[in-house]
Parts: structure tokens; sequence; C-alpha cells
């Protein structure tokens, strides 16, 4: 079973409660935000494991290739080109699916390995399970490619919590794809409304059992106010509160300092959920 934990707009505090459920349940923990993973800040695994992710991409034998634009035409992500006799690959915009290399006449296409990015995996005694951390590398572009893989990796059998990445991008719906429940953060903001109607329609369109917490709320009149009207209402409320805010900053877990944030997930989730 897996639990994606997700945000419209970043900043909402996505992996404040991702860390807090995984401490709830004591689950296996993903931090799909590979742009900027920061879960470990809350979770401080022991590292003990460290895997690089390759991704292959096409290499072009020049002696081979006629410039026939055979292989350009078949790319549907238009990651080649050709200028005059030559063919070239746009690395970020490559998936590695290997269609250039089956339709290329010349048999001139090869695969070599590009790297991605690492996961590194450790022991967490807060939540007593494992931690999975996913680093892109600097300047790459293929984060969804590393979450893509790093899901390869989750045993459904096991409850599992993944943070994804913010936002409504690829990343973000290939961090959601795996998940039987989705929790939607929302900071009760206009533009952190804004932002989680996105993702709602999303999970809609994707099929996606979800319940949308309210996190940092300044006046629970406002929360009210905007899920009045909505079929999915926020199954829980946090309040901006200072203490939060101060357990945040010295890397605590805040289902394990507060017993409101534990009994509040744990029955928002349970609502939705039967954990084993
Ligand atoms: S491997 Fe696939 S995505 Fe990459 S260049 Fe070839 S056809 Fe395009
Ligand atoms: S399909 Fe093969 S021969 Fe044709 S342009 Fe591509 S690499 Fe060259």
């Amino acid at each position: 079973m897996i639990i994606s934990v997700v945000s419209g707009k970043g900043g909402a505090g996505k992996t404040t409660l991702a860390a807090s459920i995984a401490y709830v349940f004591g689950a296996e923990f993903y931090d799909l935000d590979v742009d900027a993973p920061n879960a470990e800040y809350f979770l401080q695994p022991e590292f003990a494991d460290e895997l690089p992710i390759v991704q292959p991409v096409p290499v072009f034998d020049e002696n081979l290739c006629d410039a026939c634009g055979i292989c350009t035409k078949a790319c549907r992500f238009h990651a080649l080109y050709k200028i005059l006799k030559n063919v070239y690959l746009s690395e970020p915009l490559c998936h590695g699916c290997g269609l250039c290399e089956m339709v290329c006449p010349q048999k001139a296409i090869s695969y070599q390995d590009s790297a991605v990015g690492v996961v590194r995996s450790g022991f967490s005694q807060r939540t007593k399970n494992l931690v999975h951390v996913g680093d892109l590398n600097i300047g790459s572009t293929r984060g969804t490619y590393l979450i893509s893989e790093m899901v390869k990796q989750i045993d459904p059998g096991k409850l599992s919590v993944i943070d994804g990445p913010p936002g409504n991008s690829c990343a973000a719906v290939a961090a959601i794809k795996p998940a039987d429940l989705v929790v939607l953060v929302v900071e009760p903001t206009p533009f952190g409304f804004h932002d989680m109607k996105q993702t709602e329609q999303i999970l809609i369109q994707m099929e996606k059992n979800y319940l949308v917490i309210a996190n940092k709320s300044m006046d629970e009149n406002d929360v009210d106010k905007f899920f009045q009207n909505r079929a999915k209402k926020s199954s829980l409320t946090i309040s901006l509160d200072d203490r939060y805010h101060k357990a945040n900053l010295q890397g605590e877990i805040l289902s394990q300092q507060f017993s409101e944030i534990h009994s509040g997930l744990h029955t928002a989730i349970s609502q939705e959920f039967v954990i084993q």
C-alpha cells in the first residue's frame, strides 16, 4: 500500500506532513522530491547504500549512418534532429525508449548509459523503517526518469509513504501514479487554493483516491468557506502555530512531538485506508 503526499504549491508543508505520516504508521519512506530532497532532515536515516541510476541514450556510428532521417521522424519525444549529414541527440528530451535503434535500417545506433542521479538508502530510528532518497544530478532534467526508477523499487505489499515533488509536472504525476491513496496538502491562501485545484484535476483524471489536508491555516473560517461548495472537504486542518514552526526548524517530526497532529493524521488517513 502506497501513500503519496503531494501539493500544488511548494512550501505548503508537504515534506513535514509526509514525514509525520511515515512516523504515525512506521512506514518505509521514499523521498521523490528529487530536485531538492530534504525529508532526511526530519527522518535522520543512517545511510548505508548508494545506488547509481543511469539511463540508456543512443549513440550514432557515423560510418554506418547514411542520414536517412528515419530515426529523427520516429522519435516521438523530438530528441533527435538532423543537420546536413549528421544526426544529433538532445539528451534531456530522450526517454531511452529504444525506438530509434529498432527503426534504423543501417544498424548505426547503439546505447550508452548516461548518469541521472543516485538513490541513497538507510534505516531511520525515528520511523523504525527504511528511507530512500533520490538525488537528481545537478543540471539533469531527468527527474521523472529517476522517480520512475525509484517507484519500481517499491514493494506494494508494504506500507510506504512517498514525498512527491511539488507542482503539477510530469515528475509529480510519476510520484502520484503508484499511489493507493494521495494526500493533497494545501496551504490555505489564494495561491495555495489555486494550485491545489490543478493538482486535484490530475487526481480526478487519474481516478485516485485522495484526501486534502489544509496546513498552516490562519483562519479556519477561510478553509471552511473554500471547501463549502466543493465535493471534497478538508479532512484535517492544521493551524499556523509557532510551536510547529519551531519544531520544524529543529528537525522534529510534528506527529512525534504533538499528539493532536498524530491523532489527526491517524484518523484522517485511517478513514480512507485500512492500514494492515
Ligand atoms: S531512445 Fe527513444 S526517446 Fe531517445 S532518441 Fe531514441 S527514439 Fe527518441
Ligand atoms: S535511422 Fe540510422 S541511418 Fe537513418 S539517420 Fe538515423 S542513425 Fe542514420
